[in-house]
Formats: C-alpha cells, sequence, structure tokens
C-alpha cells in the first residue's frame, strides 16, 4: 500500500544497525517516527492489513490526524465518553502539517468509537456526512504527506 504510491521501499532485515523489528502480540502498535536500533512494531492476530499500514506510517513519522495543532476547527473530542486512563490518545501533538488540507479520510484518523467507556462517540465531526477511521486505503493526502515528507519528487 505504502511503496506502490511513494517512494519508499521495505526490504527484509539484513545486517541494518537501525531496523523495525516486528513483535507479534495482542494488539497493534508503533512508535512514532525513527527510534534507532531494534525499533519494535507490534502486530497481533487481529490486526489487518490496513492497521499495519497505518503502524508503519507512525514509524516513518506520522503522528495521529486527529491531534494536529488545527483539529478543534474540523472535529470535537468527547472527554466525557473516553475511558480513563486513555485521554493521551486525543491530546494535540506537535508537529507538521506541510500545509495540507485536514484530511477525514486519513488511515491515521481515528473513528467515531475508538476508545469509548460507554459506546457513545469520543470523536465528532464537524462536518457533516463524513466518514472517520478508515482502514482500508491511503487517502489521497495520506500520499501526498508521505511523498513530501520524504521528499519523493512527485
Ligand atoms: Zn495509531
Amino acid at each position: 500500500m505504502i511503496s506502490d504510491q511513494t517512494c519508499i521501499l521495505f526490504h527484509e532485515y539484513t545486517n541494518e544497525i537501525n531496523y523495525i523489528e516486528f513483535i507479534s502480540g495482542t494488539g497493534c502498535a508503533s512508535y512514532v517516527g525513527f527510534q534507532g536500533g531494534a525499533q519494535s512494531l507490534y502486530f497481533g492476530r487481529a490486526c489487518n492489513v490496513g492497521n499495519l499500514c497505518h503502524e508503519l506510517m507512525h514509524a516513518l513519522g506520522l503522528h495521529h490526524e486527529h491531534t494536529r495543532p488545527d483539529r478543534d476547527q474540523y472535529v470535537t473530542i468527547q472527554w466525557d465518553n473516553v475511558v480513563p486512563g486513555k485521554e493521551g490518545n486525543f491530546k494535540v501533538k506537535k508537529g507538521d502539517t506541510q500545509d495540507l488540507p485536514y484530511d477525514y479520510d486519513s488511515i491515521m484518523h481515528y473513528g467515531t468509537y475508538y476508545f469509548s467507556s460507554n459506546r457513545n462517540p469520543t470523536i465528532g465531526s464537524k462536518k457533516s456526512g463524513v466518514q472517520i477511521g478508515q482502514r482500508n486505503h491511503l487517502s489521497p493526502l495520506d500520499i501526498t504527506r508521505l511523498n513530501k515528507l520524504y521528499q519523493c519528487g512527485v
């Protein structure tokens, strides 16, 4: 999904000092950006190819779309519905939006009910009729974002 539409290529580990190590575990998780050495990426049984793509994009340096500094113009976080202790997943992160518009369709955006404590929404869109939280494809802006960040020259 990533290599088809960007200049980013992946190959199997040989003897690199810095690399991603896939760990089979319970969930899907990744650090954001380069850590150095053997960088763990957790890939559990419940994770599909879209989840794996999402985690790889974290490793490539991207935060969640709904934590952009300008997100409050586009979504409303319903803090009262968030599982206690999981609020950090909804906090705004410092980062570079690369002058690209907010992307509801991003594979890096959470869905409406992520980390809900009570089956009520944790993220509401300020624009009607948009879907959030898809894990099926890279959105056009996801592709642009990676190509800009990795200077793919497109
Ligand atoms: Zn994530």
